[in-house]
């Protein structure tokens, strides 16, 4: 069923310009996705919705931009060269490959559900009186499930902390966990395999340099905290946002936008005291929160995650899930990075990077609060959170409205104008409503088909408002405003519709619930 809605949901994406798979013509690049027409706007209300809210709405964060090749040295004072590895398995039957950390994650997940399931149909007997905590601390079935998962979160905790690879290749073949394409368990040894691309700069003939395609945006932002410190002449807390494409050579690459090669990141770093980390760390772990929810789907699709493992960087680190049609995954990291980076930048370098607090009077390095979220996994959220399939009745016969319920603010078109008829002057009068209102909304004009099927096709690109233009229109230049959850309608004077767009579509409006 889940897989149903998620298939459907990509070919959605394609159907109506919002995702295409990158190099089409030649059947496709694996991982690697193009936008189209729709999905571009909605990409960029996305960063324009997290640019705004980091540097308008906070003004200790400043922007940067930087390049995407970096100097080799960054990576390797990082630790990506050493150690961004994921652990590899490969099926021998099928010669397809996973990441071993993900099967693991999965087969728990598998025990959850079965948990989940057990609580729905309790709740379902038992109505009212239902107790959850002491049904799931009694039933045997549940118990068993639990005592499942406990095992193995054990055993992949403490072979993830010693980096035991067998031990990870035990858990895999002692749950008799199957490849879902061979069915077998005939599994190779766990491998870790490094996650960035490499190019070279330079002729071959001048001695060409090695370089990478930067795996994460943040370094960008170290290197440049003290350029950006002095010039902006900014004082600790202050925080640096970020966005950019960012690479990774993913093992397993198979679940649309939610895990790329080429992708797209929205960082902030926060500079911080020593010391003070915690506290930042969970005031920015309870403003990204509201930034999510502020959108407005439902609050159980999002939860917090903390790590198993923290990497080699981390005091503490949670991450901000969404359920996807494929369960509860990763949107957002937050990440409390020491002074790690920074120290290691030092090192390297040989510079001098601190900070000097002028009122402790010393100088120190700073420590790092980060929020890391990608722009794709961020759209598949607002795609799978607004597709909705509903049942309508209309003359006794049953119909289905596809319709993507967007927050209207992040919608790509605005409002679609739409004259009854093509004659009459109507279409006219509909070019003149979008001229005026052009300037400010994303507004898209719409002659053909009836009015019924034009809405059905704004409802499928998620278009807030429908205007339509009759020949009433002509004589007291008023519209009909249609809405797109509620399908309600209504009459409207054409000097009003400013007002109502931007007070339905405007980004403030989701800025107050921050
Ligand atoms: P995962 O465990 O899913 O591989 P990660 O923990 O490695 O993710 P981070 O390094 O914390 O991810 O990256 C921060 C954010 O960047 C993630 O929360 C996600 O939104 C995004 N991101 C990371 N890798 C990819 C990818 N391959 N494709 C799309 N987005 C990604």
């Amino acid at each position: 069923m889940a897989d149903d809605i998620f298939k459907k949901l990509i070919g959605h994406c394609k159907e109506y310009g919002y995702v295409f798979p990158s190099s089409d013509i030649y059947d496709g690049l694996g991982a690697v996705y193009d936008y189209g027409q729709l999905g571009v706007e909605l990409k960029n209300n996305i960063k324009r919705y997290w640019w705004e809210s980091m540097v308008l709405l906070h003004e200790n964060v400043v922007g940067i931009d930087s390049a995407i090749f970096m100097h080799p040295t960054v990576w390797k004072a990082s630790g990506h060269v050493d150690a961004f590895n994921d652990p590899l398995i490969d099926n021998k039957d099928s010669k397809k490959r996973y990441r071993a950390d993900v099967l693991i994650e999965d087969l728990i997940q598998k025990y959850e559900g079965k948990i989940a399931k057990e609580v729905t149909k309790a709740k379902k007997r038992f109505g009212d009186s239902f107790d959850e905590e002491q049904f799931k601390a009694t039933n045997p079935r549940v118990l068993s499930n639990q005592g499942k998962i406990d095992d193995i979160h054990g055993k992949f905790v403490k072979a993830l902390d010693e980096n035991d690879l067998a031990g990870l290749k035990a858990i895999i073949e002692d749950n008799k966990v199957v490849c879902p394409i061979s069915g077998t368990c005939n599994w190779t040894d766990v491998r870790q395999f490094n996650l960035m691309f490499s190019t070279e700069v330079g002729s071959t003939a001048d001695g060409a340099q090695k370089i990478y395609l930067r795996p994460e945006t943040a370094q960008g932002i170290f290197v440049n905290y003290l350029n950006v410190q002095k010039t902006g002449r900014m004082k600790i807390p202050f925080g640096i946002a970020q966005i950019g494409k960012a690479f990774r050579n993913e093992i397993v690459a198979r679940q649309f936008i939610f895990r790329m090669r080429e992708f797209e990141q929205m960082e902030m770093q926060f500079f911080v005291r020593p010391g003070s980390e915690m506290e930042w760390f969970d005031k920015w772990k309870e403003t990204r929160m509201k930034w999510h929810k502020a959108l407005g789907f439902p609050e159980e699709n999002y939860r917090f995650h903390d790590h198993d493992k923290l990497a080699h960087y981390a005091n503490a680190a949670t991450d901000i899930e969404f359920k996807m049609p494929f369960g509860f995954k990763e949107v957002e990291g937050i990440h409390s990075r020491t002074d790690f980076d920074l120290s290691q930048h030092e090192k390297y370098c040989g510079k001098k990077i601190q900070y000097f607090d002028p009122e402790l009077g010393k100088n120190y390095t700073p420590y790092v609060i980060e929020t890391s979220i990608g722009v794709d996994r961020m759209f598949l959220t607002m795609m799978a959170g607004a597709y909705c399939e509903e049942e309508l009745e209309k003359n006794g016969k049953k119909d289905i409205r596809v319709v993507l319920k967007l927050p209207a603010a992040i919608a790509p078109v605005k409002m679609a104008v739409m004259p009854l008829v093509k004659k009459d002057g109507l279409p006219d009068k509909a070019r003149a409503i979008i001229d005026e209102l052009k300037f400010d909304f994303n507004c898209q004009y719409d002659e053909k088909d009836s009015i019924g099927k034009r809405y059905r096709r704004q409802d499928a690109i998620g278009t807030p408002f429908c205007v339509t233009v009759d020949h009433q229109t002509l004589e007291d230049n008023t519209v009909t405003i249609r809405h797109r959850d509620t399908m309600a309608q209504e009459r409207v004077a054409i000097d009003d519709l400013y007002t109502i767009l931007n007070k339905g579509t405007s980004l403030r409006e989701l800025f107050k619930k921050i």
